[in-house]
């Protein structure tokens, strides 16, 4: 199976690739263009980005750039965007979805979701406006948020809608009101991070999961960081290296490996031409039920992503 053959299904019986390029933290012109072109060249027709990436003009740029050399057509491309926190309140989910289209220089994004759970205060264009350390947050509730999205459905200008971090009881909540159930929901996965209950969760309830940080994030900046282990033993899990040794692969591609062979979408960041090619080799291989058990093994709840500064707000998704 090769990039292009490797979708799923989502539950509007649109079609979502497996792989996907994250972008999270690209953000100059001349970066973004490589990773855009070498990723497109590589074959990944999902790339994953959000109004709050502040990339948008910049990675719609580098697409056009391709569409207009004739290698690749709009409607070849999934291309996910997302609702950020300020923009809950109803009246401004259209708002958010127009800049994000505007700077995009796209009629349509493909999957459209709603960032994180928890509404922010919109204070000027602050993505985090900030009081003593904590967000300033707002009680908007989320099926508030969900409804005005199924509004942006019939406009045409969202193809899917869906979800990120929202845990099983938001989910069941949502899912108990909803007239456009979530196609999918994006969270952090990876085996120190199995979320075995939510990922059985979304496979009965027919929502497909898009596992965003495969490799814990490393290299994010030092103010994400939390916690006492080190992201970056992923990629360096002697575990991890036993297996692609085994499978003569990289630890990068079992990691890969692990979520499309359950049906989960993944969506590595890299800006470098020899990591994004390295990325896409994972589809001509299966782990085996002992592999999957030792990845499974290594979980240890340890998250990258908490957003510790909103935890007192209700709708905080995560348990650490
Ligand atoms: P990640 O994909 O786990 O890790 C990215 C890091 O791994 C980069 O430093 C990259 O370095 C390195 N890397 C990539 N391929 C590699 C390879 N083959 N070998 C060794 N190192 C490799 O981290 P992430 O950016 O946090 O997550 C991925 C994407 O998920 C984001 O970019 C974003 O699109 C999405 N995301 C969504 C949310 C959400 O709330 N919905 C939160 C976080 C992330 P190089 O660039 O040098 O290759």
């Amino acid at each position: 199976m090769n990039v292009l053959e490797g979708t799923v299904k989502l539950n509007n019986g649109r079609l979502m690739p497996l792989l996907g390029l994250g972008t999270w933290k690209t953000t100059t012109a001349q970066v973004l263009q490589g990773a855009t072109e070498a990723a497109i060249a590589a074959g990944y027709r999902h790339i994953d980005t959000a109004y709050s990436y502040k990339n948008e003009t910049e990675l719609g740029k580098a697409i056009r750039a391709k569409i207009q050399q004739g290698i690749i057509k709009r409607e070849d491309m999934f291309i996910v965007s997302k609702l950020w926190c300020t923009y809950h309140s109803p009246k401004d989910v259209p708002l958010c979805l127009n800049k994000s289209l505007e700077d995009l220089q796209m009629d349509y994004v493909d999957l459209y979701l709603i960032h994180f759970p928890v509404a922010f205060k919109r204070i000027d264009d602050e993505l985090f406006p900030m009081k003593d350390g904590m967000v300033l947050t707002e009680d908007t509730d989320y099926i508030d948020t969900w409804k005005a999205m199924e509004s942006l459905v019939s406009s045409g200008r969202v193809k899917s809608i869906g979800v990120s971090n929202f845990n099983i009881s938001q989910l069941q909540r949502l899912l108990s009101v909803a007239k456009i159930p979530p196609a999918v929901n994006q969270v952090e996965l990876h085996p120190y991070l199995v979320q075995s209950d939510l990922v059985k969760f979304c496979k009965v309830n027919n929502i497909v999961l898009t596992a965003y940080s495969p490799f814990g994030s490393p290299g994010r900046p030092k103010e994400y960081h939390r916690g006492a282990m080190d992201p970056e033993k992923i990629l360096q899990d002697p575990v991890v290296a036993e297996i692609a040794k085994k499978h003569q692969r990289s630890s990068a591609q079992i990691l890969l490996r692990y979520h499309v062979q359950q049906g989960i979408a993944v969506i590595p960041k890299s800006v470098k031409p020899n990591h994004i090619l390295e990325n896409t080799k994972i589809f001509d291989f299966s782990l085996d039920e002992e592999d999957m058990k030792a990845l499974c093994g290594l979980d240890r709840g340890w998250k990258a992503c908490v957003l510790d500064s909103v935890k007192t707000h209700p709708y905080y998704p995560f348990e650490y």
